[in-house]
């Protein structure tokens, strides 16, 4: 299996190759040269999480041996709190896949525990590489957690400094690991993310990293090797849901994905072309509604005020990984070239292809808390703020939705836990996380609680403007 770029203009890889390298030369993201069709779904239905894993993989990898594909899924996958990675759970007659049982309590855990193996399977022995991440607070803890200790590897974060979580901000700053960097930025996610591809492709910025023999790599959602392992988790849903007896064999069902960079959506995209019965995707946006606009106009126009948010994960103008669906749509990198050019000038563009099968809707900070607060005193279970902007969307839509729909869940609410807490009745609670642990009957994770007795290790701020500088200055080249 090859990868080519969306844009047309970079030389065929092969996914080892282009999980490396990450976003492709002409700026443009690397796709299969065909999305690989699943021969027998039955007998996918009847593995548990690694095998899967381990079958998808062997589907798109094809350049990598399969005694490495497992060891790299056993390694993984056994990070995670539960065997299942990916538990299905009805509450209130919704069901909610929840993708946070990995390290850092976002589902970014599912594909950022594995990248780190996959790219040393890659790797050429001797090689100096540096991962850059720009994060919109879930990414950069689980790179962090990736790839502390690799060696050979650097990792420098970059995060938008009013843009996360107390406990976002708290995860990584504490984080320890000698070859890791944390920086924040003034400005938000889209200034972060903009930048840091702005250094990939930056003629200097190559130069001073060829001269030192350094490989620049990714491990933001633009790696293939990050949306690959996030189609597993649609597959197990599926399987998750027949075993329960909750569908027919071959029944089409519905995923709410709250969406951000697209990466996690797109992969239900490619779970659905594989041959995976789901009739509708439906993104769901926060008050950055830009998504939803695209979806339901036709138009994508960043030129807009941008709000930060409760679902601060979601808090995005520039929705990268939409390209990558906009070629599979159309099919021609000619077209997507000259989408990207027009973007690039003026913030916007206009697609005008039958986006069939995908449905948007968005929610409003207080149909948010609403959506936490309902949820809770119907069943008692408690989502996050992120899954909830899908709670809240989802219930606005009018469309002729599937008899099932699963709600995929991004995150643990301990990760948010001072505005579940608000939404819950308990505005400004002191020690939130315990609160919640007392609302919800069971102890706060001990990795989240232990982070208010953590030092902090990284203090490191700049501008926009500065972040080639601070790469420099970290790497001392
Ligand atoms: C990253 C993230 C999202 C958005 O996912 P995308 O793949 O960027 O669309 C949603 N919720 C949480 C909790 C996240 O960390």
């Amino acid at each position: 299996m090859k990868y080519y770029s969306t844009r047309g203009r970079a030389e065929a890889l092969t996914a080892g190759e282009a999980i490396l390298k990450g976003i492709a030369t002409d700026g443009g993201l690397y796709v299969p040269e065909k999305i690989p069709k699943v021969e027998n779904l039955p007998a996918f239905m009847e593995l548990d999480y690694k095998e899967l894993a381990f079958e998808i993989f062997k589907l798109y990898l094809t350049d990598y041996t399969h005694a490495g594909l497992r060891d790299c899924v056993d390694q993984a996958y056994s990070t995670f709190d539960t065997q299942e990675v990916a538990p299905l759970v009805k509450r209130g007659g919704k069901y909610f896949l929840e993708l946070f049982h990995g390290r850092t309590f976002a589902f970014k855990d599912v594909a950022l525990s594995i990248l780190p193996h996959f790219q040393r399977l890659a790797a050429k022995d001797g090689d100096k590489r540096l991962i850059l991440v720009a994060t919109s607070g879930d990414t950069g803890k689980a790179a962090l957690e990736g790839f502390t200790d690799v060696p050979g590897v650097n990792v420098i974060v970059f995060y938008p400094q009013e843009g996360v979580s107390p406990v976002q901000k708290r995860q990584m700053q504490t984080h320890r690991g000698g070859n890791t960097f944390v920086v924040g930025v003034q400005g938000n996610f889209d200034d972060t993310q903009t930048e840091v591809k702005q250094i990939f492709t930056d003629d200097e910025m190559k130069r001073i990293f060829s001269e030192n023999k350094i490989r620049l790599s990714s491990a933001n959602s633009i790696n293939i090797g990050r949306f690959v392992p996030q189609i597993v988790y649609y597959f197990y849903a599926y399987a998750q849901l027949l075993r329960a007896k909750e569908i027919e064999p071959g029944e089409a069902v519905d995923f709410t994905v709250p969406t951000g960079n697209f990466g996690n959506i797109l992969a239900g995209y490619y779970a659905k072309k594989m041959g995976l019965p789901i009739a509708n995707l439906i993104c769901t946006t926060n008050d950055n509604k830009v998504l939803y606009d695209f979806f339901t106009t036709g138009v994508y126009d960043k030129n807009r005020e941008f709000f930060a948010t409760i679902s601060p994960s979601m808090d995005i103008l520039v929705s990268s990984n939409l390209e990558r669906l906009l070629y599979n749509i159309c099919g021609s990198a000619q077209e997507i070239s000259s989408l990207m050019a027009s973007f690039s000038k003026t913030g916007r563009f206009e697609f005008n292809h039958s986006l069939e099968g995908m449905l948007s809707h968005f929610a409003t900070e207080e149909e948010t808390l609403n959506a936490i607060k309902t949820l809770y005193d119907e069943t008692g279970y408690v989502i996050d703020t992120h899954t909830a902007v899908g709670v809240a969307a989802y219930s606005k839509l009018d469309e002729n939705l599937s008899r099932v729909n699963v709600f995929v869940s991004t995150a643990s609410p301990f990760k948010f836990a001072g505005d579940v807490c608000k939404a819950l009745g308990y505005p400004g609670a002191s020690k939130a996380e315990e609160r919640l642990a007392e609302l919800m009957d069971v102890s706060v994770p001990e990795r989240i609680a232990e982070l208010s007795k953590l030092p902090i290790i990284h203090e490191r701020v700049c501008t926009r403007n500065q972040m080639k500088e601070a790469v420099r200055e970290i790497m001392k080249v």
